[in-house]
């Protein structure tokens, strides 16, 4: 071993590394989970060099995750002949977090442990997860193709700093060897680990093999002996690709845990759809809706997509291509037979059999979301809470599935008269008048404001619903939407308001008469007013208020104009 040094972490990586230590204390388990998720990543990206660089697999291709313990000692060593890590990608990888929004994360930390184990979970658990058991861990690994002598070593107790130093490695890939704290040395345990294994990792796609431990010569100290000379392992978990297996072979348990593998979660997913297509397009897709909202949601360059096969070699993460960005929070994976085996994120930009795939897992998702909202009322409630505002988005993105998407819309209204966006248009319209043409909207910057504004007065007193929004989303969701059902949307707070089929007669004659007896007055309001506003009308349209403003017909909201004041413009 040579070339040592020590280094410590980055800030983010020591306070995440605190916080797992501390936060996740009640599911112990999973650390093991997090590093078979880890090699079998590693396995896949070797897999996917390897097709251009067949001598990467060094003449060892028999893929697999390796996990051994000594009771004794108190260690547990996971092997994988992935693709390894070179020093400086040890560095990097083990001793920074590299994710776009890291530092917003930690602001968002609040120090009850309880809710930061939460948020934990969003931002992905991961290989600190091994110092929730671990007093040490010790990483060896060494990157394919690179000689012997690069391997690298890397030590650290779960405080601020570790170690790196090179040494010999045979075998590429990488292992890592926990040293069990005093109290979790249980681990080590035979039947614990196949338990653990078979319970987390049972849908990763190579095989996990522990050694084989035959009780019947256990007692033979020769032949014990013999056993230890060449120990014969044997695999633990299914291992075949969940995705290609029949959805009634795969258990909701093991569709949840796959989930945790392919989004990096540590919650469990809300539903999912399991598709396998085959005709014209030939692939398998298997989509989720998570139970929340990851932190960087909002942040345009954060990871987003599905993880991309091609006949069931992994080729990349994240690719976007396949789904809209309004529905960027769907994590899963898609397999393709169609596809070439090098195949690149500029290839799936061009390729027209993309566009007809991401059509079809559009649709997909939004099916998956009109049955969610039927079936469970409750769980909906909470997707919209977490997604609803990105699904606001669609509209605009998404023209031709613009009734689709509006159909999955929850607002608040004047029926219930509270924030909690719970109804729906199909709701507003089934309560509309009979003579009642259009859906009425009023948007402001806040839910009290809009509850509270003026232009409601004549709707409340007709007993007509009016939608009331508040996001900053929607008055850009309603430029988009048009009309719903037939019906066109009207902002109550814009243009000379036409109740006309709503007025009977006689308010109509009412109406008339006072424009004729407030002529007078209007003019010299106007006259006053001459330079802040356009146009002076009486109204019919206030029953308790004096008066009010309202914008053109043509102009944009006022809730538009806050916005693009805000950002300067
Ligand atoms: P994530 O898996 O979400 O990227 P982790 O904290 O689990 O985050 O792992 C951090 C990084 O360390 C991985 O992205 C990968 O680059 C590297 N890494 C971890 N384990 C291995 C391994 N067994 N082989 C190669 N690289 C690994
Ligand atoms: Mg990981």
């Amino acid at each position: 071993e040579s070339n040592k040094e020590t280094r410590g972490f980055q800030t983010e990586a020591k306070q995440l590394l605190h916080l797992m230590i501390h936060s996740l204390y009640s599911n112990k388990e999973i650390f093991l989970r997090e590093l078979v998720s880890n090699a079998s990543d590693a396995v896949d990206k070797l897999r996917f060099e390897a097709l251009t660089n067949d001598s990467l697999f060094e003449g060892d291709s028999d893929l697999q995750v390796k996990v051994e313990f000594d009771k004794e000692a108190g260690t547990i060593t996971i092997t994988d002949n992935g693709i390894g890590m070179s020093r400086a990608e040890v560095i990097e990888n083990l001793g920074t977090i590299a994710k776009s929004g890291t530092s917003q994360f930690f602001q968002n930390l609040t120090g009850d442990q309880k809710k930061d184990a939460h948020l934990i979970g969003q931002f992905g658990v991961g290989f600190y997860s091994a110092f929730i058991v671990a007093k040490e861990v010790e990483v060896f690994s060494r990157r394919a193709g690179t000689p012997a002598a690069e391997g690298v070593h890397w030590v650290c107790n779960g405080e601020a700093e570790f170690t790196v130093a090179d040494t010999l490695r045979e075998s590429r890939g990488t292992t890592i060897v926990i040293h069990l704290k005093e109290d979790e040395k249980d681990f080590a345990d035979n039947w614990r680990l196949r338990s653990i294994i078979k319970k987390y990792s049972d849908h990763i796609s190579i095989p996990v093999v522990m050694e084989k431990i035959n009780y019947d010569v256990a007692d033979d100290e020769s032949d014990k002996k013999a056993d230890k000379a060449a120990p014969e392992f044997e695999t633990i978990n299914s291992a075949t690709a969940l995705w290609t297996r029949s959805r009634t072979d795969v258990s909701e348990e093991e569709y949840k845990e796959f989930y945790k593998h392919v989004s990096h979660d540590h919650a469990e997913p809300v539903t999912w759809s399991h598709n396998r297509v085959e005709g014209n397009l030939d692939y398998t897709s298997l989509l989720y809706v998570p139970a929340r909202a990851p932190f960087d949601m909002y942040n345009r360059e954060a990871a987003r997509g599905l993880k991309l096969y091609v006949q069931r070699t992994f080729i990349m993460d994240d690719a976007e291509q396949f789904l809209p960005m309004y529905l960027r929070f769907i994590k899963g994976v898609v397999d393709s037979n169609d596809l070439s085996l090098n195949v690149s994120r500029e290839i799936l930009q061009q390729d027209p059999n993309i566009d007809a795939m991401r059509t079809a897992l559009t649709k997909r998702v939004l099916d998956m979301l009109s049955k969610l909202a039927k079936n469970d009322v409750e769980k909906y409630a909470s997707f919209w809470k977490e997604f609803g505002q990105v699904l606001k988005e669609g509209p605009a993105e998404d023209f031709a599935n613009r009734e689709k998407i509006a159909k999955l819309l929850r607002f608040a209204t004047t029926h219930t008269n509270v924030a909690t966006q719970d109804q729906s248009l199909e709701d507003y319209v089934a309560r509309m008048k009979p003579e009642q043409k259009k859906i009425y909207y009023v948007a402001a910057e806040n839910f009290n404001t809009a509850k509270s504004s003026p232009h409601l007065e004549i709707f409340r007193k007709k007993g007509i619903e009016v939608l009331l929004l508040s996001d900053r989303v929607d008055e850009w969701l309603m430029g988009h939407m048009v009309d719903f059902d037939g019906k066109p949307l009207q902002d109550v707070g814009k243009g000379a308001l036409d109740l006309g089929e709503l007025d009977t007669d006689e308010e109509k004659k009412a109406q008339e008469e006072s424009a004729k007896t407030h002529a007078d007055l209007i003019a010299r309001v106007k006259k006053a007013l001459e330079a802040q506003v356009s146009e002076v009308r009486v109204t019919h349209r206030l029953t308790d208020s004096p008066a009010c403003l309202v914008v053109g017909d043509q102009d944009m909201g006022a809730q538009m104009r806050r916005l693009l004041e805000q950002a300067g413009q």
